[in-house]
């Protein structure tokens, strides 16, 4: 898919006090900090449309976006946030299961993790939850600026082999320098036919 228009649409914290549009949906989720803000941005060139922050933790609400005027990106919580209390895990779990389960326009969640940090036991959770519900996903690999070129496709397939998928499920990428823009849009027009 090609981008031509991107704006920011609401926020959430309930899915069910929002009226959306009946238009497909492609989720962003990971672990705070992972680079999800800077992904959307760097997909949509728009480096001002998702705020990003070097702070982890501080995007605790569902953020939706409007794409070409007939698709919505959806940009989910940061999961993992080191100071988290027990609460405000139950209170990101209230959230985010409400909008994953039965959720008929969702067509892709896009799982974030670092390359250069091996996923988490809350990405394998993540992950075990889409399989369990059945949600097609991709993988995407951020930050491959910071990480050897040689050494990216070795590190892909470690990281999807660690999480039990194929590796041409796992996209590296790069907001810095753009690395994996096409491939992953492209991707996302397979989920969206
Ligand atoms: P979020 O919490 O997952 O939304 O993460 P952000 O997009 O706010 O990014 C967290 C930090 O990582 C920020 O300081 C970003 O500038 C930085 N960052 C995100 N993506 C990349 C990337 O691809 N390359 C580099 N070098 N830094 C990145």
């Amino acid at each position: 898919m090609e981008i031509k228009s991107a704006k920011f649409i609401t926020s959430a914290t309930n899915i069910s006090t929002i009226n959306l549009d009946d238009y497909n949906q492609i989720a962003f989720v990971g672990r705070s900090n992972v680079g999800k803000s800077s992904l959307i941005n760097m997909l949509t060139k728009n480096s001002k449309l998702c705020k990003t922050s070097a702070t982890p933790g501080r995007t605790r609400l569902i953020n939706y976006f409007l794409i070409n005027n007939n698709i919505y990106f959806v940009d989910l919580p940061g999961y993992g946030f080191a100071k988290a209390s027990k609460s405000e895990v139950a209170n990101w779990q209230s959230m985010i299961e409400p909008y994953l389960i039965n959720n008929s326009n969702l067509k892709c969640v896009c799982m974030l993790v670092d390359i250069r940090i091996e996923p988490t036991d809350q990405d394998k959770q993540m992950l075990k939850f889409l399989n369990y519900y059945q949600i097609p996903f991709i993988i995407i690999a951020t930050k491959c600026d910071k990480f050897g070129k040689s050494k990216i496709k070795p590190q892909i397939q470690k990281i999807a082999n660690y999480l039990g998928v194929g590796s041409s499920n796992v996209f590296p990428s790069s907001s810095d320098n753009g690395l994996g823009r096409i491939d992953i849009l492209n991707k996302f027009d397979q989920f969206l036919e």
